[in-house]
């Protein structure tokens, strides 16, 4: 099978939305964990995604993993690189999605990149270059408080432009929805016009799904494209695919269900609120507590294991915006972030030893985490839950029990996605 596509995702959650929606667009997609060793053949599927835990790295790391992903990809045969950023675009004043892009455009040669977070089923869409979060401005959506790239800034032109490299001259410029309307024809017309200008990117206004299919079709030629999971729903047709049953098969998935959350984001918050209304065992990990040394792993492990099998468990540490403030205020946001990831994952490691072949993780960051202390190599994309989640079938040489992973980023998934994710897998 030879591959159609490269993706470079920035985060572990990223690639799996954007796996789902090539999926279900009837291309098999294959999520490889970090950078394959140069001599790894890919994977036998239409397109492949380098998962990469790159959005909050510093510049330079992120930098020479995307590259090393975007060498790697080209080795097995993939004309066009897909790097996906978070649909609200989630990243800080130094980057990293404007060093990656300009490093990649180096890598690629390429002299024009269309960018569009878009995902309209997900109510993110790009109006005059702003990106909205349903109905409200990103800089005014809880995106504003997120715990380590707190977006205040909607205009996405703005946001690009102050993270390239200055000495560099690159210009973003705006492809706008009138144009984008007009379709493919006149998307082609207008980067021809933009290139002319001196301009060397563009963000992509687009409302809807047939936006992405327009721009999706007047990209295909460009070696690169930046964008949240949405313009891959345009991609497979371009290569004769259109969705089918089979691109989302999995093995059978057994074994005791869990769920560990460290995102803080609004829905999750709400997710968590939901499962414990509705009955469920939750335990609640306090960053404070593992500041101070307390065994908080092990006290969540011996909490679960009399549990498990008898529904799914809950061990988070999903806090409202105020609460989470509070424990960054005492230890840095950085610091308290990487202590709860670290407990998170050990115990994400604990539950699968102790019998879970079913397990939910919630927040990008902490999926990152997670997948990396499960050894896991890579995922296979399987059937949607909920817009931009599926579930996956983990592939982890060193583990001799079989997993079923769901990652779920911050703002994805309906209030009841904690019970009604399992109904899906059975
Ligand atoms: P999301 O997908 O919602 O952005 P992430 O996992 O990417 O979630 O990011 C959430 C970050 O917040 C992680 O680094 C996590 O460890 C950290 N975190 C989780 N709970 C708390 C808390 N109660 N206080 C402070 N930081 C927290």
């Amino acid at each position: 099978m030879t591959l159609k596509l490269g993706c470079i995702a920035d985060d572990f959650t990223g690639g799996t939305d954007l796996a789902n929606n090539l999926v279900r667009a009837g291309m098999r997609t294959v999520q490889v964990i970090g950078v394959p060793d140069a001599a790894s053949p890919a994977p036998s599927a239409d397109a492949v995604v380098v998962a990469l835990k790159s959005r909050t790295a510093p510049v330079a790391e992120a930098v020479a993993q995307s590259v090393a992903a975007a060498r790697w990809l080209r080795a097995q045969g993939a004309a066009q690189i897909y790097f996906k950023v978070c649909s609200t675009f989630d990243s800080t004043p130094q980057g990293n999605i404007g060093p990656v892009a300009e490093a990649l455009m180096d890598e690629l040669g390429a002299d024009f990149v269309v960018i569009t977070p878009a995902f309209p089923e997900n109510g993110r869409t790009v109006f005059k270059g702003h990106l909205f979060v349903g109905d409200l401005l990103l800089s005014d959506s809880s995106m504003r408080h997120h715990p380590l790239t707190p977006m205040t800034d909607a205009s996405l032109v703005r946001v690009m432009q102050a993270q390239l490299d200055p000495t560099r001259g690159r210009r973003v410029g705006l492809i706008d929805y009138r144009c984008v309307a007009q379709g493919a024809a006149a998307i082609v017309q207008r980067i021809d016009a933009l290139l002319a200008e001196g301009v060397a990117l563009a963000v992509v206004d687009a409302l809807n799904d047939d936006d992405l299919r327009q721009l999706a079709r007047a990209s295909a030629d460009l070696p690169l494209v930046v964008a949240g999971s949405g313009l891959a729903i345009g991609i497979p047709a371009l290569h004769g695919l259109a969705g089918n049953a089979q691109a989302a098969q999995l093995p059978p998935a057994g074994g005791a269900r869990a769920v560990v959350s460290g995102s803080c984001s609004a829905a999750t918050n709400a997710q968590v609120a939901a499962f414990m209304a509705a009955g469920g065992a939750a335990f609640a990990v306090d960053p404070l507590q593992l500041a101070a040394g307390r065994p908080v792993v092990e006290q969540a492990m011996a909490w679960a294991r009399p549990l498990l099998g008898r529904g799914p468990v809950l061990v988070h540490a999903t806090a409202e915006p105020a609460a989470v403030r509070e424990v960054q205020e005492r230890l840095g946001a950085d610091k308290a972030g990487a202590l709860v990831e670290h407990a998170l994952s050990r115990i994400a490691v604990g539950l699968a030893e102790a019998g879970v072949g079913q397990l939910i993780v919630a927040g990008g960051e902490t999926s990152g985490a997670c997948v990396q202390a499960l050894g896991i190599t890579h995922l296979r994309i399987g059937p949607q839950i909920d817009p931009g989640v599926p579930w996956c079938h983990a592939g982890a040489p060193a583990r001799p029990t079989a997993l079923h992973l769901a990652l779920k980023s911050g703002n994805f998934g309906g209030t009841d996605f904690f019970t009604r994710a399992f109904e899906v897998l059975s």
